[in-house]
C-alpha cells in the first residue's frame, strides 16, 4: 500500500493536524479507509458517526497509540508517522481526554494535575502546583485539590481529567466521547468546560454524540460512516441540513 499524501502538506502553521489518505486495518478488517482532513488553530472540529465507524481509531491514529496501516499525520508540521519521529515530543503537544477518566486513583486531584509537568517537563513542584491550581480554578474544582478521584462524581473527575491535560501546554485536546460514561445530570457541566476551553482558542477534535453541543460550539462536523467521512462542513449544515442519506439516518437515530 502507498503512503503517498493526498495532498502536499502546506508548510502552514495554523494547520495543527494534517491527516492524508490514512489507512488503519487490524489484522483483515479495515477500519479506517483513506481519511484526509486538517485541523486549523483554534478550530474545534466534532467528529460524529454510528458506534464501530472508526472514531477512536482515527483519534487514536492522531497521537500514535494505534499505528497506521498507511497514510501520513503531521502535528504542526511535524510528521508523527515519520519512523524517525520523536512521538513522545510531538505527543506532549496534545492532550487526550477518554470516556474513562483514567485518573491515577492513588493521587489526588492536585497530584494528578502536577505529575504531568514535574516528570515530564522538569517543572519545579511548587511552579507546578500554582499552575494546576489555576487549570482547576477554569474547571470550577480548585476547592477540590486535596480529594482523591474515588471522592468525586464522574464529571467532576472528567473535568479534572481535562486540566489535567491543559497542565501540560498543550497546543490541542483530543476527546473521546468525554461524557458518554456520565450519568445525564452531570453531562452539562462538563461540555461547559469544553466549551469555555473552546473560547479560548484552543484546537479541539471532539468525537461525541452531543449533537446541541456540537452544533452549538464546533466550526465543523465530520459525519464518518464505514471507515470513510461521508460528509464535513458546518454544522448548520451537516446536522441541520444534512446531503447523504446515511448522514440522515444516522441523525434520526441520535437527535
Ligand atoms: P467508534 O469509536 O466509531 O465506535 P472504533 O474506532 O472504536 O469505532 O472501532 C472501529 C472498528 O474497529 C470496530 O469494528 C472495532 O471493533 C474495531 N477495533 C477497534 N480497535 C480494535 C483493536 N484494537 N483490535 C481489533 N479491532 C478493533
Ligand atoms: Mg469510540
Amino acid at each position: 500500500m502507498t503512503t503517498t499524501p493526498a495532498r502536499i502538506p502546506t508548510g502552514d502553521r495554523r494547520d495543527e493536524i494534517q491527516i492524508y489518505d490514512l489507512h488503519k486495518s487490524f489484522g483483515d478488517v479495515e477500519v479506517l479507509k483513506g481519511i484526509s482532513l486538517t485541523v486549523h488553530s483554534g478550530e474545534v472540529v466534532c467528529v460524529i458517526g454510528p458506534s464501530g465507524s472508526g472514531k477512536s481509531t482515527l483519534l487514536r491514529c492522531v497521537n500514535m497509540l494505534e499505528e497506521p496501516t498507511s497514510g501520513r499525520i503531521f502535528i504542526i508540521n511535524e510528521e508523527i508517522t515519520d519512523p524517525d519521529a520523536d512521538v513522545d515530543a510531538i505527543r506532549t503537544k496534545m492532550g487526550m481526554v477518554f470516556q474513562s477518566f483514567n485518573l491515577f486513583p492513588h493521587l489526588t486531584v492536585l497530584q494528578n494535575c502536577t505529575i504531568g509537568p514535574i516528570a515530564v517537563k522538569r517543572v519545579p513542584k511548587a511552579e507546578a502546583e500554582k499552575q494546576a491550581l489555576d487549570y482547576l480554578d477554569q474547571v470550577g474544582l480548585k476547592h477540590r485539590a486535596d480529594a482523591f478521584p474515588a471522592q468525586l462524581s464522574g464529571g467532576q473527575q472528567q473535568r479534572v481529567a481535562i486540566a489535567r491535560a491543559l497542565t501540560m501546554d498543550v497546543e490541542m485536546v483530543l476527546f473521546d466521547e468525554p461524557t458518554s460514561a456520565l450519568d445525564p445530570e452531570l453531562v452539562g457541566d462538563v461540555l461547559d468546560v469544553m466549551r469555555r476551553l473552546a473560547e479560548t482558542g484552543m484546537t479541539m477534535m471532539v468525537v461525541t454524540h452531543e449533537m446541541a453541543f456540537a452544533r452549538e460550539v464546533a466550526d465543523r462536523v465530520i459525519f464518518m460512516d464505514g471507515g470513510v467521512v461521508v460528509e464535513e462542513g458546518h454544522p448548520d449544515q451537516v446536522i441541520g441540513n444534512p446531503q447523504h442519506e446515511r448522514t440522515r439516518t444516522f441523525l434520526d437515530r441520535v437527535l
